[in-house]
């Protein structure tokens, strides 16, 4: 089968294919050269990653692409038919950086390399060429490396699998094992996908077909990758799962559908085609309910802001303003519990119980977060051992993070703590062995990658501390040589050095030539200096370097033991570490809601929605800064008022209290605190935020398109219990259309919805329907006029608004004062009743075009004052004859 393409050009190699015949060019190409086509085309569109010594090279159009993207120089090496090779290279030990870039730009790197040294290729013949292998398929979803992945965001690799009306969807982090799978309706799908904001999506080829064209998927088509259906086959899927487990049958784990299974299986699929020899280690697989969590739409998570702002930033996000955890994996496991609420009471208040414990410790709160602050990232680190990418600074993490747990622990100790915390307390413990002997084996300081050495302790083992005594010592007797050579030489410059290429060397410089004796075996001749050995040299030289390299090997094979030591306790390990980050996201959540003066919200089935003095936690946060005051407001929704009708001016606090509204359902749902005096919630099912309006020209849909699509959404899938924010509907069509689209959407939430309804709007004829719908109340954001200019008070009252305010905004926007002038002129003729036509409006009132005129006018009329020529009083006379231009005595 020939490599299908993703839409982003993703090379799909089957695993099982069997290696091509060697293509053409290589047939007339050197050995080296050779053995790059084969891998070449068998990685096609990758960019082939091909280590040459201490670098990765890339040759012919792969050169061509990649030294544009990374900026890098374009080069070239040998010929191929008698033309130049263009070549560029990446030092090895930078390579993270460039894998970066070119991730980015959506490009998947096959990493090639050297499988055996050039010392052990010539023993196989002279001619033979260093064996090389691709290792490793470098994709957005599987990246494991730490300057590669953002430290406090999940990165999902996902699968999506659709049966009928059945859509499944697993997916995975490969840098923590961690691996979900959960079933929706197709029509669930869009909210599912929206939660999990995969990096990269596997998606079935006649999945793709039904799927790739619809609106909605636009978002996710450029990180798709189509693979072949028999991927997605729930048969396979379950031998190859219940292999890679090493299980009898995956009931143990979950009662998984066929869709689920599929998915998962596709899932590892890919993990083997993208880490071939590596055995990534990935948690049993967790099946989650979308019932059992708050649903959201992509809409809503981005109108709400919740993990991130609308350009894209964590800084004004909610989950910026809420997250006081001190470490990485705490962020992330907040950031994923505000991705998906919980829907489940017994959840939420065991959540709250911790957090509510956390609250009134003050003390220990305070040691907590600083003992929890050495607490490294152990989850992403034992996903790199696991990959065999993981080097001694990621035994050293984890020695230290393993002893911290103990620490934790014995602060937790005494104390009478919810369940919940009592559970997390018994995760850290039984890790002591562990922790003791990595941080007997390991030196303080110990390098990233094992090759380097010098990081096993010499007194872990006898052998090493016998090699490197013996390598110390020869180096010492160097310096007694070199002592001795200076003095029966009489050359005061004479010095032994050390270079790769040469090994060790007597260096003189060229004038005492003379002075050299016989034994000395010339190597190298500089300009102004010489360069020699002695058999004496060469036999210390030969001892440093052999008990350079038995240290080393022995150091790697220890590294070995201990890796694999870690790795029989990884699923402890990772207990333990997320046992932490929990404890971690806890004691935050009690720190933010002691600081912001939160309070304990109490969860209800019943469908009701009862806040006093609550806050929007993102507006006042920044008003805050500024030094400003937020107005606390009260919210109450239920059975008398379940659609509240928000008129009032625009900045009037309308949108804000919306949001704000939402936002402490969301909070309530994952069992933080929330920013009020006192809060009931009736648990919400789905939660929908309508707000504002943006062209989405990408997907060829108008501002009008987008709000109509997303308000159909609302009215089909939305039920008694879920929560609904509409702001502003109809305003992007003619008038009379959007206020009968707006009143129509009113009249359906609130007679056959029946669900929980906050409804902004300026159109005050919708106001009338308190008078037809009974569980309509009208609210509005109130605003006075005090000596002329507007002031906001931001707080909600019942009733409707007197008048909207919309000029005095514009004024207060900084509008041309004639534009203001001509409004006001026209709105009075519509308050008055009339409609504004040719004859109501001329020719009393003059047109917006006059106004162009008599700027021309004036302008003219400056233009031809000489202004160091006239008198103050002509100055004057001059001004009054500017304003009977503009149309003021
Ligand atoms: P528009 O109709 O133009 O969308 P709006 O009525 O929705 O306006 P908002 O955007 O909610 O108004 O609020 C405007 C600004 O007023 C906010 O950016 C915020 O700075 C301030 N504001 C809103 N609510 C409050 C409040 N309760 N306390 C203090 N300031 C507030």
């Amino acid at each position: 089968m020939p490599p299908a393409l993703g839409p982003n050009k993703i090379p799909i190699v089957d695993k099982n294919e069997s290696a091509k015949p060697v293509c053409d060019a290589a047939k007339i190409a050197t050995p080296a050269m050779q053995q790059y086509f084969i891998h070449k085309e068998k990685y096609g569109d990758c960019l082939l990653f091909y280590r040459m010594g201490d670098f990765y090279e890339l040759f012919f159009d792969d050169a061509v692409k990649a030294s544009g993207i990374l900026d890098i120089a374009l080069t070239k090496r040998g010929k191929h038919a008698g033309d130049d090779i263009p070549m560029c290279g990446v030092p090895v030990h930078a390579a993270e950086m460039y894998l970066q870039k070119l991730i980015v730009s959506g490009i998947k790197i096959a990493i090639c390399e050297q499988m055996e040294t050039p010392e052990e290729a010539k023993k196989r013949g002279y001619k033979e060429v260093v064996r090389r292998d691709v290792v490793r398929i470098v994709t957005p979803g599987t990246i494991t490396e730490e300057a590669l992945l953002p430290r406090e965001q999940s990165q999902y690799l996902a699968a999506l699998h659709v049966m009928g009306d059945i859509a499944a969807l697993a997916w995975l982090e490969l840098s923590t094992g961690e691996l979900i799978a959960s079933e929706t309706s197709a029509q669930g799908l869009p909210a599912l996908l929206a939660r999990v904001s995969p990096r990269e999506l596997l998606i079935a080829q006649h999945t793709y077909e039904s799927l790739g064209g619809t609106p909605w998927f636009h978002e996710w088509r450029d990180i798709s990758a189509i693979r072949a259906d028999s991927q997605f086959d729930a048969r396979k899927a379950e031998r190859a799962l219940t292999q890679h487990y090493r299980v009898g049958d995956l009931s143990a784990f979950g009662a998984f559908s066929r869709a689920e299974l599929g998915a998962l299986g596709a899932l590892l699929d890919y993990i083997q085609l993208t880490q071939l020899e590596a055995a990534a280690r990935l948690d049993p697989p967790k099946q989650e309910s979308q019932d059992a969590s708050l649903q959201m739409d992509a809409a809503t998570r981005r109108n709400l802001e919740l993990t991130s702002t609308l350009t894209g930033e964590r800084k004004g996000s909610l989950l910026h303003t809420l997250d006081r955890s001190v470490t990485a994996p705490a962020s992330r496991m907040l950031s994923s519990w505000l991705a998906a609420p919980s829907r489940e009471v017994s959840v939420i208040e065991a959540r709250q119980e911790a957090v509510s414990w956390c609250h009134t410790q003050t003390n220990l709160r305070d040691q907590l977060r600083i003992a929890l602050r050495s607490v490294p990232d152990m989850e992403r680190a034992i996903g790199r051992l696991s990959l065999k990418r993981g080097g001694p600074r990621d035994l050293q993490l984890i020695g230290a993070g393993l002893g911290q747990a103990v620490v934790i622990g014995e602060m937790l100790r005494s104390q009478q703590m919810p369940e919940t915390l009592n559970l997390l307390r018994e995760a850290l413990g039984g890790h002591s062995h562990l922790a003791e002997s990595l941080t007997e084996a390991l030196m303080a300081e110990v390098p990233v990658r094992a090759v380097d050495g010098n990081f096993i302790r010499s007194d872990y083992r006898d052998d090493l501390a016998e090699w490197r005594r013996l390598r110390d010592e020869s180096k010492r007797i160097l310096t007694v040589m070199e002592a001795k050579l200076k003095k029966d030489t009489d050359i005061g410059s004479l010095k032994i050095k050390h270079n790769n290429m040469l090994g060790y060397f007597i260096e003189i410089t060229a004038i005492h030539e003379k002075k050299v004796p016989e034994t000395f075996i010339r190597r190298q001749g500089l300009a102004g200096s010489l360069r020699y050995s002695t058999p004496e040299l060469n036999d210390i030289a030969r001892k440093i370097e052999d008990a350079g390299t038995k240290s080393l090997q022995l150091e790697l094979m220890i590294f070995e033991e201990l890796v694999a030591e870690v790795l029989r306790s990884a699923g402890p390990i990772v207990k333990t570490a997320r046992a932490l980050a929990e404890l971690d996201v806890y004691n935050a959540l009690a720190e933010r809601a002691e600081e912001g003066g939160w309070a304990r919200p109490k969860l209800v089935s019943e469908p009701v929605f009862e806040v006093s003095a609550g806050r929007h936690p993102v507006v006042e946060a920044a008003l805050r800064r500024n030094h400003q005051e937020f107005i606390a407001n009260d919210c109450t929704m239920g059975d008398a008022a379940r659609l509240w009708l928000i008129t009032g001016p625009n900045m009037g606090g309308k949108s804000t209290f919306l949001r704000q509204q939402a936002m402490l359902v969301i909070l309530a749902q994952i069992g933080s605190y929330v920013p009020a005096k006192l809060a009931t919630i009736g648990l919400v099912d789905k939660l929908f935020c309508r707000v504002g309006a943006a062209d989405d020209l990408a997907r060829g849909q108008s501002t009008f398109m987008v709000e109509m699509v997303e308000t159909a959404s609302i009215l089909n899938q939305a039920t008694p219990e879920s929560f609904v924010i509409l702001d502003e509907i109809g305003r992007g069509t003619a008038t009379y259309d959007g206020v009968s689209i707006a009143w129509a959407v009113a009249e359906h939430l609130h007679n056959i919805t029946q669900c929980r309804a906050l409804f902004a709007t300026h159109f005050h004829e919708l106001t009338e329907l308190a008078t037809s719908l009974p569980r309509l109340k009208n609210y509005h954001a109130t605003a006075k006029e005090y000596q002329g200019q507007l002031v906001f008070l931001h707080t909600i009252t019942e009733g409707f608004a007197d008048k909207s305010y919309g000029i005095h905004v514009a004024a207060l926007a900084g509008m041309p004062k004639p534009v203001l002038i001509r409004a006001r002129a026209l709105l009075k003729t519509l308050e008055s009743g009339h409609s504004i036509t040719e004859k109501n409006i001329t020719p009393d009132l003059p047109l917006f075009t006059q106004i162009a005129p008599a700027a021309n006018k004036m302008a003219e009329r400056l233009e031809s004052v000489d202004v160091d020529g006239i008198s103050p009083r002509e100055a004057l006379d001059i001004l009054a004859e500017l304003k009977v231009l503009i149309g003021e005595k």
